[in-house]
């Protein structure tokens, strides 16, 4: 790992620790028209294609913004105005998207289970066959709110085989977890340069089948937004529209070759499954309970039980440890007082051990003897 001397490392689900070399790439100025910086966005939307095996059947069109940007713009570039949605929902990634869908102004049902529930697949089944006004099925690949990995493969051929079109927002996990176009059916999926490719915040991509796409003129409620008109403008002058962050494109494309120095999906999964690993095994020793079980897991972040012992306050724990060098991620989850520890970014297996070592001082100094949660009444 090429760590920047003195950042704090982020134990967070994005943006994450980026390695020196990434940051480094960044200290330019180059012209958005120029063919240099022409070159690099072509390369970028090519590689993520690669990544999702999808060179033959899909596009890849990237937009200025967060990731929430993309998830927008692809669910009205791709949701026509008459359409309707059926949103699988676990967490709060979930629920915004019927946020979105609400400022949209599209129809749409939920199938909402608890944060640590998957969603029930004969209830979709149902509703599918039930509803055949429903066009669309939208999904969170790994719910960040609890680190809790969907079953996208069954989902999809369930939605394949009643002949909707399906939509995962693959945020957190892209990169990391395997999501192959050629055995998971679907028609996009959005994911950031800032999460497991580990690159700065400032671009989404939605990697759209082309057939699909191609029928989306004019669905799109906005103009920045429009993935279509994104595209068109595009394969039409290899540029963006409207003015790119080029040095977000330009550290991300220095990110994606250390990924696949690295190995790959299956090596970034690899480090990253084994930094949860140890995470979680560290923190049982000291008491800490996980909210998921290890069959429900992503290897992306981690949700811990608050623990029961008063001498434990979340915030004090916080800010020694963040004056310790490591930011850890507050809890979000309604199903149980909890806080969450990422294991992405550029950290390898020695930074997480770094980090029990120094959680495990700060809980004695703290006074804190064992990090067990309340008994479930
Ligand atoms: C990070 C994330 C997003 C995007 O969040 P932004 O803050 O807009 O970048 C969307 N969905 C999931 C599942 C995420 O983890």
């Amino acid at each position: 790992m090429t760590l920047t001397p003195n950042d704090p490392r982020l134990l967070t689900p994005g943006p994450l620790t980026t390695s020196h070399e990434t940051k480094e790439a960044m200290l330019h100025d180059w012209g958005s028209r120029d063919q240099a910086f022409i070159d690099t966005t072509a390369r970028v939307r090519q590689k993520l294609l690669e990544i999702a095996n999808a060179t033959e059947t899909h596009v890849c069109v990237p937009l200025q913004g967060s990731g929430t940007f993309v998830v927008e713009a692809a669910l009205c570039t791709l949701i026509p105005r008459d359409g309707k949605a059926l949103i699988l929902i676990n967490g709060a990634y979930g629920k915004r998207m019927t946020k979105i869908l609400d400022y949209v102004n599209r129809a749409y049902i939920i199938q909402e289970t608890l944060e640590d529930t998957p969603p029930d697949i004969a209830a979709l089944e149902a509703a599918l066959k039930a509803d055949s006004a429903i066009t669309h099925v939208l999904i969170i690949h790994c719910e960040t709110t609890s680190g809790i990995l969907n079953p996208i493969r069954e989902v999809a051929d369930v939605v394949k085989a009643h002949g909707r079109s399906f939509i995962i927002d693959a945020m957190s996990a892209f990169g990391a977890v395997p999501l192959d176009a050629s055995e998971v059916h679907f028609d996009a999926m959005m994911a950031s340069s800032n999460k497991c490719l580990e690159g700065v915040p400032g671009i989404g991509f939605a990697i759209i089948r082309e057939e699909t796409l191609k029928t989306c003129e004019g669905n799109a409620h906005s103009l920045s937004l429009d993935l279509y008109d994104q595209w068109v403008a595009m394969e039409a002058t290899a540029q963006w529209r409207f003015t790119p962050p080029i040095h977000v494109i330009v550290a991300f494309d220095k990110a994606i070759e250390q990924f696949e120095a690295e190995g790959g999906v299956a090596a970034r999964g690899a480090r990253y499954g084994e930094n949860c690993r140890i995470l979680i095994d560290g923190m049982a020793e000291l008491g800490f309970e996980t909210l998921l079980s290890h069959n429900l897991q992503a290897p992306i972040i981690v949700t811990f039980k608050m623990p029961a012992d008063p001498a434990f306050d979340f915030q004090v724990f916080y800010d020694r440890v963040k004056n310790a060098g490591y930011v850890l991620y507050p809890g979000k989850l309604t199903v149980a007082p909890s806080f969450r520890i990422g294991c992405i970014g550029h950290l390898g297996n020695d930074d997480i051990r770094a980090a029990l070592k120094v959680m495990q001082g700060i809980l004695k100094d703290m006074g804190v003897s064992n990090g067990a949660p309340a008994e479930a009444t």
